[in-house]
This record gives structure tokens, sequence and C-alpha cells, in this order.
């Protein structure tokens, strides 16, 4: 397959792993800031091609892993109330809130309906105008232009029966959140191609100067992300802390300026909790005052809800880098992805749900 076959090459993945050992004359830690790179890496076994002494740690970039408990709870809130549509990316449903599920609320009788892109939510909102339509507008930098572009569009087309339940979050904050905790271990970060498709990379150099670590935009194949180990063990051998950019068949210094435009148009940049790792300042994005109309908070009466998380779930100290999937004591036994405690057992990128998938056990040390 054009495009994917060139970037799965086990021959050119065993050069790269031989590149990395000769590179690597001490351990190094190393995250993988993307829920996407981390099923990458557990599925097609990159980790057991590196050197014993090179350790990848799991990052916060599951967008539904770190969607905080309260939003799962408004969103099953709203979706069980009569005359709405709830729409939403298929693995949010399995995704526990305290109390319940948006698969428990489908099952007692909500409308609640997996779409692929806001836009299918808006057209759902155009088909039902009897109806009020809610999109669960999830996710980093990636998704936020489409979601964006689905509420602008609403409003140019006069659109009213349609808000969106927003729990948009930025990588940069999280990334220094990890390198600001006390038990960080983390010396360098592959960063997530497709946010920085978006964002450009300019944001990460000021964190790569100030806490010295090498920050490498990395693609999702294996070849990618192998190349991404590459160059990241280089600068830390070299002792050198830059951003380089692996994925230079997407990513542009200076990211999408449009896509950028429009996120800047629709959403502002607020404090936002992250399910398992607590309050991150300026790592989320809400509605401008001008799209505030369209907030399903807002207009279900939902805001302000806190709740506590439960305690069982270790998936923040995961999603930091601190633990690995394995070390959790519910891991496979009271957490499956049939019953979940956490996000990160059911999400598509989450670290549970990638180990619980392709590896029960972990033989490297
Ligand atoms: S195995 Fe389950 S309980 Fe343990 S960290 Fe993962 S999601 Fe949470």
């Amino acid at each position: 397959m054009r495009f994917v076959d060139e970037y799965r090459d086990p021959e050119a993945a065993l050069r790269f792993s031989k590149l990395i050992a000769e590179a690597t004359t001490r351990p190094w830690t190393i995250m993988e800031v993307c829920g996407g790179q981390t099923h990458a890496i557990v599925k097609f076994g990159i980790d057991e091609l590196l050197p014993p002494y090179i350790t990848l740690v799991h990052g916060p970039g599951c967008p539904v892993c770190v969607t905080p408990i309260e939003l799962i709870d408004k969103a099953v809130e709203i979706a069980s109330q009569p005359g709405v549509v709830f729409c939403s990316f298929g693995d949010m449903l399995r995704v526990p809130g305290t109390e319940s599920d948006l698969f428990t609320a489908k099952a007692n009788g909500g409308d609640v309906r997996i779409v692929y892109s806001p836009l299918d939510a808006l057209r759902i909102a155009r088909e039902n105008p009897d109806r009020q339509v809610v999109f669960f507008a999830v996710g980093f930098e990636t998704t936020a232009p489409a979601n964006a572009m689905a509420v602008a569009q609403a409003r140019r087309s006069g659109v009213t029966n349609f808000s969106l339940l927003v729990s948009h979050v930025l990588v940069p904050p999280a990334i220094e959140a990890v390198l600001s905790s006390p038990g960080n271990r983390v010396q360098g970060f592959l960063a997530a191609g497709h946010v920085c498709t978006v964002m450009g990379f300019t944001e990460y150099e000021p964190l790569s100067e100030r806490y010295g670590v090498p920050i490498v935009v990395t693609g999702f194949e294996p070849l990618d992300i192998l190349q991404g180990v590459y160059l990241c063990v280089r600068q830390l051998e070299e002792g050198r802390a830059e951003v380089e950019n692996q994925y230079v068949r997407s990513v542009r210094r200076d990211g999408n300026r449009p896509a950028q435009e429009l996120i800047r148009d629709v959403f502002r940049v607020v404090r936002r909790q992250w399910r398992g790792i607590g309050e991150i300042p300026q790592s989320g994005l809400a509605l401008t005052e001008a799209y505030a109309d369209y907030d399903a908070e807002t207009r279900f009466g939902v805001a302000g809800t806190r709740v506590e998380e439960p305690s069982e779930c270790i998936s923040g100290l995961i999603l930091q880098g601190l633990r690995k999937p394995h070390e959790c004591p519910a891991f496979g036994t009271r957490c499956t992805p049939e019953k979940p405690l956490g996000a990160t057992m059911v999400s598509s990128e989450g670290a549970c749900a990638a180990y619980y998938r392709y590896r029960r056990s972990e033989e490297r040390p």
C-alpha cells in the first residue's frame, strides 16, 4: 500500500534499531506524547527493537483519556434529556463517569449517536429542527479546527438547535506539566505529528530551551517512531536540546495558519481539568463570548459541577510517564475493555487498551 508499506519496512526498521543502538551509550527515558504513537509502539513491538536501556514512557496525548470525569457526567445528563440528540465519537461511549456512561444513557433510551465528524452532527441538527443536537467536542489541537468550523457554519447558516460540549485540551501545557512534576524522569519527547501539522512547532521551542529537553516532532508509523527516537537519542548523547522535525512530509514550522485562525476565532484558552492529572493552567479551549450561545454547558444548565475521581485507577500516573499499564493492580482483572475502571482502558488511543490488546504483560525490564 502506497504511503504505508514504506513506513513499515522490517529491514529498514532493523537498520534504524542498529543505528539507535550504536548511538546510545547510557540509559535514556523518552516520552511519546500521543496515544496513537503508544498504540503503534505496542502493536509493532517498537520498544522491543530498542536497546534495553532506552525506556519509552507513555504521555498524556489521548484526548478521551484526559476528558475530565465531570464532563462525562455532564454528557450523560444532557444525553438523558428528552428531545436531545447527543453525538459523539464512538470511543467516548464506554468511558466511565461517576456512576454511568453514555452507553448506559443510550441503553436507557437516550438518543446517543456515534458520528465521525462534527459536521455530521450539524447535518443531524439541520434535519431535526425540533430537537436539540449536541456534539461532544473532545480532542487536542488536531480536532479543534473541524469543531470550530462546525459551530461557525451553524451560526452562519442560522442553525440554533446545535451546540458543543467542549473538552478541548492543548499539548504544550501538558508537556510543561510533565516536565515540572516532582517525579519527572522524561529526558526527551516525541511530539505528536498531527497536532504540529495544525499548530507548527514554534510553541515547543521555548519549552525545549527552558527545560533543556530535545523535542522531536514525530509521525505515527513504525519507521517514523524509530527515526524520532534516533533523532532524540542523538541530541541527548550530544548534549543538545532542540526542536527537530521528523515528520517533514506533513509538518511545517508555522503549521496551518488558516486552521489556527479558525481556532482563534471560535475558541479561547482557559484552564482545564485533566482526568487523573488535575487542573493545568491555560491548557484547554472554551467557546469565545461570540459563540457562547453554542455552549451546551450553559444551554443545559450543567456548568460548574466538580466530582471526585475514583482512587483505584492510576491512569494519571500512566499518562505522566510515571507508571506503565501492567503496574496497575486492576489491569486485566478488575479493569477490562468490557468493564473499564478508567478511560485509558477503552479509548482507541489509551495506553491500558494498547497493552490489553497487544501485550498483557511486560517482559522488558
Ligand atoms: S488498568 Fe484500568 S484502572 Fe488501571 S490505570 Fe488502566 S484504566 Fe485505570
